[in-house]
């Protein structure tokens, strides 16, 4: 079986090199701007929207002409670029069919890139040599790498390499194409995995991962910071300052997050034949405000997205229970359903069995007695009012 997977690492970059990035990730910025732009000129002048590829020829005759300084950077930059805006109206369109029938409004539209979200990223292709220690880009050369070893050196197919900034900090992902052994059908329990905000997640076998301790320590620094900016002049040097200072908070949680993320995931795919989840409700928990939820719910769904392709890696088949499952609700010794479950109680009792246990640990194990129950698929029935041909 070959499948495809991205290694991201960060780069140590000298002053030239971070030069360079930054131009590069500047003219891809620039030609998705530019391009935006044109599609939107076209459109509203009732022509022919144009693709990446009719913008790319129309870049290149400006690159000639005014555009001398995108000689400078590898043409692979604004060519991705163009058709990352292409994907980004494909999927627009594909929101606005779906939410058309939901009477959704907001179907985000593909918006300009700024540079206050940082420097950006850009994509290239071509020849790129991954050593021990460094990776060698075209255009770009050799860049260092902070980690000796990570970036698979031999055995793959490499795809392509996304160069991107994030709070002052340089990164390389790499996209690779590789032979993975079929995985061993072995004899490995199932699990039910409750994701929280206390605990990380909670394992119907009784056991659990940790939030990191770093976590906590990390997130009311940015809490900190958040205040002092709201102090700060509009405007302000310090203000500039502290803002910079907050965009690395938000990477290091980021970070911490991630980390711990993939260790369970990969301690839970290689461990369990499948696995039964809560299924959230994405699109809800974006609006919320509260931090710790906010971070904690990102964590949820980075958790189902890793489970999802790990899964397939290590054989472990990943289910996402009905949405009105009551898995908190529920007595996982009796079945009996509680109408409420109070968010602050730490335990679960229930009243017909006298069960008191973790309300963390019930609802996995709530989870995991789903996957017990043979799993029904509806059997295909004519509709009762098939219509009758008309004469
Ligand atoms: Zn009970």
């Amino acid at each position: 079986m070959n499948i495809v997977r991205a290694y991201k690492t960060e780069l140590d970059l000298n002053n030239a090199q971070k030069t360079a990035c930054a131009k590069h990730a500047g003219a891809a910025r620039y030609a998705y701007n530019w391009g935006l732009a044109r599609k939107l000129e076209a459109h509203q002048a009732r022509k022919k929207v144009p693709t990446a590829l009719d913008l790319h020829r129309e870049l290149n005759a400006l690159k000639k002409a005014e555009l001398g300084w995108l000689y400078e950077v590898s043409k692979c930059a604004p060519q991705e670029a163009l058709r990352d805006l292409d994907q980004a109206f494909m999927h627009f369109f594909r929101r606005v069919k779906e939410k058309r029938s939901a009477k959704q409004v907001n179907v985000g539209f593909p918006r300009f890139k700024s540079k206050k979200n940082g420097l950006g990223s850009f994509r290239l292709y071509g020849s790129i040599h991954v050593f021990e220690k460094a990776i060698q880009l075209p255009r770009l050369g050799m860049l260092r790498l902070k980690e000796r070893g990570y970036l698979p050196t031999r055995g793959v197919h490499i795809l392509s390499a996304t160069v991107s900034e994030k709070g002052g900090h340089w990164f390389v992902s790499l996209h690779v194409e590789m032979e993975s052994p079929d995985p061993e059908p072995l004899e490995r329990p199932v699990a039910g995995v409750d994701l929280g905000i206390n605990r990380m997640a909670q394992v119907s076998d009784e056991t659990y991962y940790e939030n990191p301790g770093a976590l906590r320590s990390a997130i009311s620094k940015l809490k900190r910071l958040q205040r002092i900016i709201s102090r700060r002049q509009r405007a302000s040097v310090n203000r500039a300052k502290a803002v910079k200072q907050l965009a690395r908070a938000h990477a290091r949680v980021a970070n911490i997050r991630k980390n711990a993320l993939h260790q369970a995931t990969s301690q839970l795919t290689k461990t369990k034949s499948a696995i039964m989840l809560e299924n959230l409700n994405v699109s809800g928990m974006l609006k919320n405000h509260h931090l710790a939820q906010a971070i904690a719910d990102a964590g949820m769904y980075e958790f189902r997205r890793q489970l999802s392709y790990k899964g397939i890696w290590y054989g472990c088949e990943v289910w996402l229970a009905d949405r009105f499952y009551p898995s908190t609700k529920r007595c996982s010794q009796c079945g009996q359903v509680k109408p409420m479950m109070a968010l602050g109680k730490r335990d679960y009792h229930c009243e017909y069995c006298g069960l008191v246990l973790d309300r963390d640990l019930n609802a996995a194990i709530n989870l995991e007695q789903l996957l017990n129950y043979p799993l029904i698929k509806l059997p295909q029935v004519l509709r009762e009012d098939t219509p009758v041909e008309s004469m």
